[in-house]
């Protein structure tokens, strides 16, 4: 059987994790009690999820000639992506997340973006090639907005399905909607969008509603350990997911996301990639970390 053909088109983002005691006041200095760095970014995240499952992963993102943009490319071969579109530059630094971890559990987060945001034309242009060749192209909202609005328009113009998860959410121009097949935000994100709060199951309907009058085909939202919800034109579905007991929840959403995406590209319903997507989000959260705690085809048993 044809291996599915998923196109990413995301961040990359080392994610270096300090945890401490508490949180240091502006002019101090205090000791940490660990320090740990982990591959992240939603986009690489998708994209290995997606592989792990099987799928061949075209992989179009940007990094910094520096020690973690080396070893994210490495990472990128361990984890079976294809490369080809994995661009870099001198002129910014990898893309990292600083994050320090309270012993109580809050934290507090620095994003840098660095070469994530530096996408050029000639560069967005040269991925077109890859996007047509995709059974499906996602995208997310860590890399320049005027990158992704291209690559969607060029999924667009190949006739090939998107996924876009509008992470982290902003007010996107009227275009974005109109090209998305798969509008995927998690519950805070569509609040943000929509300009009301998003909590109970009417909330998340309106929201839906809201978002297919802009022009989306399809709605899915999704609600942490209540499920996710699926919105189209006559069509609400509630998928529920598994009680699980939960150790960390990092990255939940982007297995599911990578998930769906390797079942749409596959060709099957929407609701059954989304079942399975819940499926395997529950098994990421029941161990620690993002892209390790992500199961692979035979640990999902599908
Ligand atoms: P994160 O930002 O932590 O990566 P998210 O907020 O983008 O996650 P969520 O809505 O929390 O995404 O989770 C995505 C999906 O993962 C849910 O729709 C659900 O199917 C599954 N999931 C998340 N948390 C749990 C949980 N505690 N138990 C079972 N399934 C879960």
């Amino acid at each position: 059987m044809k291996k599915p053909v998923i196109c990413v088109a995301g961040s990359a983002n080392m994610d270096l994790v300090t945890t401490v005691q508490r949180m240091p006041m502006a002019g101090e200095t205090i000791h940490g009690n660990a320090f740990q760095t982990y591959f992240g970014g939603k986009g690489a995240n998708q994209a290995v999820m997606a592989a792990k499952l099987g799928g061949e992963v075209w992989m179009i993102a940007k990094i910094g000639e520096d020690t973690f943009g080396k070893d994210y490319m490495k990472n990128f071969t361990a984890c079976g992506l294809n490369t080809s579109c994995v661009y870099t530059t001198k002129e910014a630094s990898t893309g990292i997340a600083a994050i320090t971890v309270q012993e109580n559990g809050q934290n507090a987060i620095i994003v840098v973006g660095g070469a994530n945001l530096s996408f050029s034309e000639e560069e967005i242009e040269k991925a077109a090639a890859a996007i047509g060749k995709a059974d499906v192209l996602v995208c997310q909202n860590e890399i320049n907005l005027n990158a992704t609005l291209r690559f969607l328009q060029i999924a667009r113009m190949y006739g090939v399905p998107t996924i876009f998860n509008p992470a982290p959410a902003e007010d996107f121009p009227d275009e974005i909607y109109r090209l998305c097949d798969y509008f995927c935000p998690n519950e805070s994100e569509a609040a943000h969008i929509v300009g009301f709060p998003v909590k109970t199951i009417e909330d998340v309907k309106r929201a839906g509603k809201d978002f297919l009058s802009r022009g989306v085909k399809n709605v899915i939202i999704t609600l942490g350990s209540k499920g996710s919800l699926l919105m189209s034109e006559g069509k609400t579905v509630l998928v529920e997911t598994e009680k699980v007991t939960a150790v960390d929840t990092t990255g939940a959403g982007d297995a599911f996301i990578g998930t769906v995406a390797y079942f749409i590209a596959s060709g099957i319903p929407v609701e059954e990639a989304m079942k399975k997507a819940s499926h395997a989000a529950a098994l990421s959260v029941q161990k620690r970390g993002a892209q390790k705690s992500f199961p692979n085809y035979a640990e999902c048993g599908f």
